[in-house]
């Protein structure tokens, strides 16, 4: 494989962009490929290579890069009509229509720009709503480089993550390892009464995938009910894409009490939301006190896009696609790791997908999960499969990085750059992009 136009871009982009790229992700090594364009469920680089996408933008591309032609038109329409205007529009209303029909617990929601700003939005939110300042947090849970939420540490001994954040909105971050019960019963019996909220993924995405435990969310129900304290679901990751329309607050029957989207929702371009009960949205300005604003928020391109896209998916069988492809995938990978790896442990459920390399497993193969680590306890492997993000930074990480994903680019299979971000499959992909990677799997683990 020829890579000699991305090197070349690569080496200018270093003289103009930090590190070369717009996002910490994408620096892979040596030095990432630069993409042409997209093709169905594939992307082509600068030189010409084809990959099968199983990155798809980090988790927005439901439908892949050749978009329906009613999705297409609908984008193409708006753009033309005049991008936005600082005044609302019919699609706004009509995407927050769509999404409060689907999802259970999402009766009115505000717009933004990404998953970012709808995480520090929300934490703004549940703070204003409740009057208390402090939140609790899955260690190495994600949402986004926002500053209440960039903390490493244990309890309430936590600091920031980064530089360049002040020790004191650490101060107010509390974390738990997560699908650890004792731990959330602790934190709550001993700030309880000053938790605002309780903000966590519905299954981890951005480190590893890591399954919920049965009955986790209900105790994080729970206390958050017997403290005052709301639940936040962030499904920037999962929504629209675990669970199909009612995402995977619907998949597990739990009602939170804010929820945070991104990623899909804006169809392929800039977007976030922050939903739930009217009663809370409601504090937002200008129906309430909690200042929230923005030029782009419910942008009409994005609007449009994402509208079309979850109609599309909504009249065409999208999500049984995609998850039959995942699971085909996903049970594909645990006959070649009984094989060749099988201390390594295939994670992932519906079209979210990887494989983590846990360095020890059980002797015995038989009753596991199927098709992805379901954290069930009858499984002869639950006792070595990753129960929150610092098990999955236990795995061979370096393996991964430096010696596996080279090696799958190589062989035309275009994943994310490290161990820990989700993969994912979309309406484009095929049976054939199915084999064509279990055959590159093969090779390279
Ligand atoms: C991607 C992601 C975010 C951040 O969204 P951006 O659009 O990148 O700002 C927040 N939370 C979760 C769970 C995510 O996966």
């Amino acid at each position: 494989m020829n890579h000699e136009q991305s090197r070349a871009l690569y080496d200018r982009a270093l003289s103009v962009l930090p590190g070369g790229v717009n996002s910490s992700v994408r620096a892979t090594r040596p030095y990432p490929f630069f993409v042409e364009k997209g093709d169905g469920g594939h992307v082509i680089d600068a030189d010409g290579n084809r990959y099968i996408d199983f990155v798809l933008g980090y988790g927005p591309l439901l439908l892949g890069h050749s978009l329906p032609e009613q999705v297409q038109s609908a984008i193409q329409q708006h753009a033309a009509e005049g991008p936005m205007y600082g005044a609302p529009t019919e699609v706004e209303v009509e995407l927050a229509e769509f999404v409060t029909r689907h999802v259970p617990s999402v009766e009115m929601l505000r717009f933004v720009n990404s998953g970012t700003e709808a995480t520090v939005s929300a934490v703004r939110l549940a703070r204003g709503y409740t009057g208390r300042d402090k939140i609790v947090v899955m260690q190495s849970g994600y949402h986004g480089a926002q500053e209440s939420t960039l903390v490493e540490g244990e309890g309430d001994h936590t600091a920031p993550s980064s530089p360049g954040i002040p020790e004191s909105f650490a101060e107010h971050t509390l974390t738990v390892p997560f699908n650890d019960e004792e731990a959330a019963h602790e934190v709550f019996e001993e700030h309880g009464d000053d938790i605002a909220a309780a903000l966590t993924e519905p299954i981890l995405g951005n480190y590893g995938i890591v399954h919920p435990v049965e009955g986790y969310h209900e105790t994080l129900r729970e206390l958050c009910d017997d403290h005052g304290s709301l639940l936040i679901f962030d499904e920037v990751i999962t929504g629209f894409r675990v669970g199909g329309l009612q995402c995977a607050q619907g998949a597990f029957g739990i009602d939170p009490d804010i929820t945070t989207f991104g990623k899909i929702v804006g169809g392929g371009f800039p977007v976030g939301a922050i939903g739930g009960k009217s009663e809370i949205i409601e504090q937002f300005t200008p129906a309430g006190d909690v200042f929230q604003s923005g030029t782009f928020s419910g942008h009409p391109v994005t609007m449009a896009a994402g509208l079309e896209t979850l109609r599309y998916a909504a009249e065409h069988d999208v999500y049984s696609h995609v998850n039959e492809l995942g699971d085909r995938l996903r049970s594909g990978l645990q006959d070649i790791l009984r094989d060749q790896a099988p201390e390594y442990t295939v994670v992932g459920r519906d079209s979210m997908f990887k494989v983590i390399f846990t360095r020890d497993g059980p002797d015995s193969f038989d009753g596991h999960c199927e098709a992805g680590c379901r954290q069930q306890e009858s499984c002869p492997r639950f006792d070595y499969c990753p129960k929150n993000g610092g098990d999955v930074k236990q795995a061979e990480t370096e393996r991964w990085e430096r010696l596996f994903w080279p090696a799958m680019k190589d062989r035309g299979v275009f994943l994310t750059a490290n161990q820990f971000e989700s993969q994912f499959i979309c309406d484009a992909h095929t049976g054939e992009d199915i084999e064509n990677a279990l055959e590159a799997y093969k090779e390279a683990i």
